[in-house]
């Protein structure tokens, strides 16, 4: 009796654990396409046909490879819709004698697996999933030796040290573990960003558009300008187009934005590294060998791994550890609707409708977007943080929960209190300004406080503080702008309340 091996839509590798010691002649490989899955949240339908598209591809590179790949498709009258009722079909048609998957990245799914063998009545054996650097145990010994924070810089030095990656023996390349200070440049001061390459859609990528187009038509998002890689060659052209033409600036400019550039800089690529087209060592080894053949600088070399090995496994490692109920936190009791305009791009604050219609384009927004523009504003505007997250999972090509979560509830909300960040990245309009050209064209003055000119954010920011102060006052790294706060005087300290209720009075009755 064969062994039926389920391959999840964002384990579309050859070098998965659940394939590890799997006979090809004896193993069948079940790929599914559900409607639970594409719909449990309303993702974009750019995120939608990256998956679809990247499965269809990869079971077609797995046949070529000598693999029986079972592949239930969305539109299969047949279709049960989840991945339990298809795993139940699976079994009727192939008397499996054992179930072997790689773990998946959520929690409500593990969940689901783990009922499986209860529920078929054959072994259901889960793998680590192996295309991490930092197993479950490393990561829990690291964050059970006696800290009291669990700060990411620690662990990526010992990550660092686990891989030699820009290691000189037992010291760091350069001579420093972080070169961030000599990143950050803003965004007046950059050149024209490179051209990213373009992954026009084949026949294949073109009928899941279609598909998407009609099935998913109430979903967010345009398919308009879909050009992700969906294989794995388009996802290593995408990589040596980054390691070539964008790495070298990485560094300098990570943190700007402008208007009209949704890329600048960046890799693209952390949608084929969380599908499983490019291997995350794989990727760091490439930026090491551009360094160390003097192609590209420490800075951005060591910033970009840092990414990866640090910021990446991290989270996964936090959001594993801290459970299901994780995402359900809300330490600052914030608890206003997310506004319907992170859904149309709708407003008149040019940062936010930037970084909003360009997500809505393409399912991507960079970085400091996502952290500094719709993840500061629902911070400071005391958004339900649960919704927010449920936004983000939908809306970037990019989102699963594993990543997603730590990222929202814990960096950008600061829900979790401060698991993952010393402070909340909480800022008014000069940050916008210095790292942006957004001010520029907007509606608002960025320089005013209050008024009907004033840039809301301004007040908001205030507000933030002065609203959460029980709870975050007595961190010491908040003790400057609560100082300042102190010194404005009676009639000021009004003035930038009363503004800030005012306009988050007009968000909730926003339409
Ligand atoms: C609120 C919020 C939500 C986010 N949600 C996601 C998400 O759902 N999926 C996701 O992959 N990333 C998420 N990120 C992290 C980061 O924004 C994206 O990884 C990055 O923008 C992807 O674009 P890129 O590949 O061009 O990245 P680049 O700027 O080229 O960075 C290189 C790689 O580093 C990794 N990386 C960088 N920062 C992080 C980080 N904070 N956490 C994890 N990996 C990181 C990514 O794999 C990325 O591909 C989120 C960040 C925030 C603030
Ligand atoms: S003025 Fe304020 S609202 Fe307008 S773009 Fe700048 S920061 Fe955003």
């Amino acid at each position: 009796m064969p062994t039926l091996i389920p391959i999840l839509g964002d384990q579309l590798s050859f070098h998965l654990a659940s394939l590890a010691d799997a006979d090809r002649a004896d193993s069948i490989l079940l790929m599914m396409e559900v409607a639970e899955e594409a719909g449990y949240v309303r993702h974009h339908k750019a995120k939608i046909a990256l998956i679809l598209s990247a499965m269809r591809h990869h079971a077609a590179a797995l046949r070529a490879a000598g693999w029986q790949v079972d592949y239930i498709r969305l539109d299969d009258p047949e279709n049960s819709g989840s991945f339990t009722g298809e795993v139940a079909r699976a079994i009727a048609r192939h008397s499996p004698d054992r179930i072997i998957i790689t773990e998946p990245g959520e929690w409500r799914l593990l969940a689901a697996i783990e009922a499986w063998e209860t529920l078929f009545g054959i072994p259901v054996s889960i793998r680590e999933d192996s295309r991490f650097i930092a197993s479950h145990a490393l990561f829990n010994a690291w964050a059970d030796d006696g800290r009291k924070q669990l700060r990411m810089e620690y662990f990526y030095r010992l990550m660092r040290r686990e891989t030699g990656l820009l290691m000189e023996g037992d010291q760091p390349a350069g001579g420093q573990w972080n070169f961030d200070a000599e990143n950050r440049r803003p965004a007046r001061e950059a050149p024209v960003p490179p051209a990213q390459p373009r992954h026009e859609p084949d026949a294949v990528t073109r009928e899941v558009l279609t598909l998407v187009a009609t099935r998913f038509a109430e979903h967010p998002g345009s398919i308009d300008h879909f050009a992700f890689a969906v294989t794995r060659e388009q996802a290593e052209a995408q990589m040596l187009w980054f390691l070539n033409h964008a790495l070298p600036g990485f560094g300098d400019w990570q943190d700007a934005m402008l208007t009209g550039e949704p890329f600048l800089w960046h890799s693209l690529l952390s949608p084929a590294l969380n599908i499983g087209l490019i291997d995350p060592l794989e990727l760091c080894r490439a930026v090491e060998s551009a360094w160390r053949a003097g192609r590209v600088p420490i800075n951005a070399a060591e910033g970009f791994i840092r990414q990866i090995i640090g910021w990446r496994e991290y989270v996964r490692g936090i959001y594993w550890r801290e459970g299901p109920h994780y995402v359900e936190r809300n330490h600052l009791h914030a608890r206003r609707p997310l506004p319907d305009f992170y859904w149309t791009g709708a407003t008149d604050l040019n940062c936010l409708g930037q970084a909003l219609r360009q997500t809505l384009d393409h399912g991507y927004a960079h970085h400091i977007q996502r952290l500094m523009i719709t993840g500061n504003f629902a911070l400071i505007a005391g958004i339900d943080p649960h919704a927010l997250h449920q936004w983000y999972l939908a809306i970037y090509v990019d989102a699963f929960e594993w990543v997603e979560a730590p990222n929202t509830i814990g960096m950008s909300q600061f829900a979790d209190g401060g698991l993952l960040g010393s402070k909340p990245y909480a800022a008014g309009g000069a940050y916008v300004n210095r790292m942006s050209d957004y001010c520029r064209d907007c509606r608002y003055d960025v320089k005013q406080r209050t008024g009907p000119q004033a840039c809301p954010l301004n007040a908001l920011y205030w507000d933030f503080l002065v609203r959460n102060r029980e709870t975050i006052g007595g961190n010491p790294r908040l003790a400057m702008p609560y100082r300042s706060w102190d010194r404005f005087d009676g009639a000021t300290q009004n003035k930038i309340r009363n503004s800030a209720s005012a306009f988050l009075a007009k968000l909730e009755g926003s339409p």
